[in-house]
């Protein structure tokens, strides 16, 4: 470790103030600590926002969720309402990290999070994402874990939330504030594609600190759950992931609502896939045909190709455990 200013404030004007003149927000601080720890990151001063009153689960106006962003992963998870109308929030917490960082982490933090890349967290290689300029080690290295969709020649690593995916599903919103006041911006936009400045990760302006994450209201019934693919069953990222979220009525799919984790460098949404499923009635065909579309425009590098197939066998699996098998 290294000698940092360590300042804990009490309001939102105080922590945009010290956001502004370039200090690092800090809450449950379960990747940024530990990224400090292996100098990855070197930030001057911490500011620790945990007493900020950005806590709380409530429902909107317009009948949809509000997740404020201090809420803890465990909290979100547990919740009755989240449970209840968006089991898909539930699950994908769940399946995610240790329970221990559960009981630290929150959401804010965790669409936050980066990723986690190897070569990223590995000071002596080159890595355009910690070090603009310096190279993709993973490229040419062990690439296994990496991205097939959205990549660029600058940078191949996924984005390692699982509630991310199914925010982006849900085409959840982001409300922030900073210095120039609060704005939304919707999910799609929150996250960042690598492009050629893979350091740039979401489109926070300096000094800005999200708020809180919002889920639209959905006509009901919505069914709705996440599936997650990994080496072991246990504090292990995604290979792959599928957040589904389907609203039939009269027999017909009304709304599909889908996204992929752990095969993009950000959560990665599949309107081809939605858009085969939207008028049609739920059957084992829809769903293997619809699958067909999820890994269309991939990319896959020299040692993660299996995730193309297994990318169409998940999402296919959870949309008949969501849509049922009739
Ligand atoms: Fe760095 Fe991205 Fe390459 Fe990993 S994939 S080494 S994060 S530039």
């Amino acid at each position: 470790m290294y000698p940092f200013t360590f300042t804990k404030v009490s309001d939102t004007a105080e922590a945009l103030n010290a956001g502004h003149r370039g200090g690092r927000y800090i809450a449950g601080g379960t990747t940024l600590v530990d990224l400090m720890r292996e100098t990855v990151e070197r930030p001057e001063t911490l500011v620790d926002i945990s007493a900020l009153p950005l806590r709380g689960v409530t429902v909107t106006e317009r009948g949809g969720l509000r997740i404020g962003a201090l809420v803890r992963m465990a909290e979100a998870a547990a919740h009755a309402k989240v449970r209840t109308t968006y089991p898909v929030i539930s699950e994908a917490l769940e399946l995610s990290a240790s329970a221990q960082l559960r009981n630290m982490a929150t959401i804010g933090g965790n669409i936050m999070q980066r990723t986690r890349c190897t070569y990223f967290r590995d000071v002596t290689a080159g890595c355009n994402k910690r070090e603009p300029g310096s190279g993709c080690a993973a490229r040419d290295g062990f690439n296994r874990t990496h991205a097939i969709l959205g990549t660029s020649d600058a940078c191949v690593a996924t984005h390692p939330s699982d509630v991310a995916v199914a925010f982006a599903a849900l085409q959840a919103t982001v409300h922030v504030v900073g210095p120039d006041g609060a704005r939304s911006i919707p999910f799609a936009d929150f996250l960042l594609r690598p492009g050629s400045t893979p350091e740039r990760e979401q489109a926070l302006q300096k000094g800005e600190l999200i708020t809180a994450v919002e889920i639209p209201a959905f006509p009901r019934p919505l069914k709705s759950g996440y599936l997650k693919v990994r080496d072991r069953q246990s504090y292990e990222f995604a290979l792959t992931s599928a957040a589904v979220a389907l609203h039939v009525r009269g027999g017909v799919i009304r709304e599909a609502k889908v996204a992929a984790g752990g095969v993009g460098t950000v959560p990665w949404k599949l309107p081809a896939v939605e858009k085969h499923l939207i008028g049609e009635r739920p059957s084992q065909a829809l769903w293997a045909e619809a699958a067909k579309h999820a890994a269309d425009g991939a990319r896959p590098l020299e040692h993660n190709r299996f995730k193309v197939e297994l990318l169409k066998r998940t999402v296919e699996r959870q949309l008949r455990i969501v849509g049922g098998t009739k």
